[in-house]
């Protein structure tokens, strides 16, 4: 069904995000029009002609969405996000430097892990695109809980270092809590410290886990409304679910929490006007836990190979057939793609939240530097 939605468009970076919600993306990043958006835009003028300084613009957008596909959703664009939120780091890091002060992060990698040295070639990559000092730490898969100990506590007290991120797992052999405690938290740039844990829990200022912290950036510059709406997470990691709800809570939602012994999930999520999913299934969330136009922020990531997996989820998309037969994998949300037929908005995995993950690091060092080096620099001058 189709359906017209008024809606203004503000003269910011959001506006351009609300005139190509009407494309569909899909995973690759290919575009094809789905619906039609109408701009009418009426001048208002003040005693001048058009051409002369003082007219106001009211703009508004009147979108008639025709659905040629099955997609109602408007798609979040994680990356576009992602981008404007590095820019204005960027721009930070250029004040912070020109007042003779460097954000830098350093990342511990202990061990062989194939998907753990991809993010942190990533990490180490935006750090230096952004003009931030990086440095990377990779002791072996022996290292021991001692010797990161006192990796840790060497980087803690070097000034130079905002922010400290020890990539997660560690082998085995090491106490990952007694590590992840030893980070100072005021360079506890990943918010996994319990001093972060209650700041955010209590509203004090702190830094705030990256993942979740982007969730809320993906609704807060998509103009979707927290406070008052009724939010269902769905996982509660220490690391996602649980900060997600603090973080919509303390936005002034009313949250609930699902995770794997709460009964009837489908029939709580279908009350949220926002869904979160962070369970590591995937397509676990169908058409059946989505109250219609509910915005749903899809935080799994999961490789599927399976050739009926991926028909259940992806047949008759030739973008993904494309990638799926070159490669034989590809990346499902906990969100089954569907969904899209009967939300609001939704994120797409991949391009959804995974971006907003390491442009929020960025963002929570300058802040660690601003809050631990801003002020001793600003006193000082
Ligand atoms: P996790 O630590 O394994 O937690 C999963 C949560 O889901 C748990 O709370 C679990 O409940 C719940 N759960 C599992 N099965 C369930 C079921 N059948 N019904 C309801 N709840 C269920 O995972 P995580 O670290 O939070 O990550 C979740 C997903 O997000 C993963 O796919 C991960 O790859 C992805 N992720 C993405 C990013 C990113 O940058 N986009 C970052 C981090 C994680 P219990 O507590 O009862 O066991």
């Amino acid at each position: 069904m189709g359906y017209v939605r008024p809606q203004a468009v503000h003269c910011n970076a959001d506006s351009s995000s609300a005139s190509v919600s009407g494309l569909r993306h899909d995973g690759t990043g290919q575009a094809s029009a789905s619906r039609i958006c109408l701009i009418i835009i009426l001048a208002i003028l003040e005693h001048t002609p058009w051409n002369l300084p003082g007219c106001t613009f009211a703009i508004f957008v009147v979108k008639i969405n025709i659905p040629m596909n099955t997609m109602a959703a408007t798609l979040l664009d994680g990356n576009k996000i992602a981008a404007q939120i590095k820019a204005e780091v960027a721009e930070e890091v250029q004040k912070l430097s020109a007042a003779g002060i460097r954000p830098g992060l350093a990342v511990i990698l202990a061990g062989h892990n194939p998907a753990s040295e991809i993010y942190v070639r990533n990490k180490v990559k935006s750090c230096q695109q952004l003009g931030m000092l990086s440095e990377n730490l990779t002791p072996p898969d022996s290292v021991t809980t001692a010797e990161l100990l006192q990796m840790v506590n060497e980087l803690n007290n070097r000034d130079e270092i905002d922010g400290i991120l020890v990539q997660l797992p560690l082998p085995s052999q090491v106490d990952s809590k007694k590590v992840l405690l030893a980070v100072s938290p005021e360079k506890d740039v990943d918010g996994f410290h319990p001093v972060n844990v209650g700041n955010l829990s209590t509203q004090r200022p702190g830094l705030v886990p990256c993942t979740p912290a982007g969730v809320i950036e993906i609704l807060r510059r998509s103009n979707i409304p927290i406070e008052g709406r009724n939010a269902v997470v769905i996982g509660r990691s220490d690391i996602v679910g649980k900060p997600v709800a603090m973080l919509l809570l303390n936005n002034n939602a009313t949250v609930t929490i699902c995770h794997s012994k709460t009964k009837n999930i489908a029939q709580i999520a279908r009350q949220a006007d926002i869904l979160v999913a962070a369970i590591g299934k995937a397509g676990f969330v169908t058409e059946d836990f989505i109250k219609p136009g509910a915005a749903v922020i899809d935080v799994g990531i999961n490789k599927i190979t399976d050739r009926a997996e991926f028909e259940k989820f992806f047949a008759g998309d030739p973008g993904r057939e494309k990638s799926f037969s070159e490669k034989g994998s590809t990346l499902v949300g906990d969100v089954d793609p569907h969904v899209a037929a009967v939300a609001g908005a939704i994120t797409p995995v991949p391009g959804g939240v995974g971006p907003l993950t390491i442009a929020m690091l960025m963002a929570n060092t300058v802040k660690a530097c601003k809050m631990r080096r801003g002020s001793e620099r600003q006193a000082r001058s």
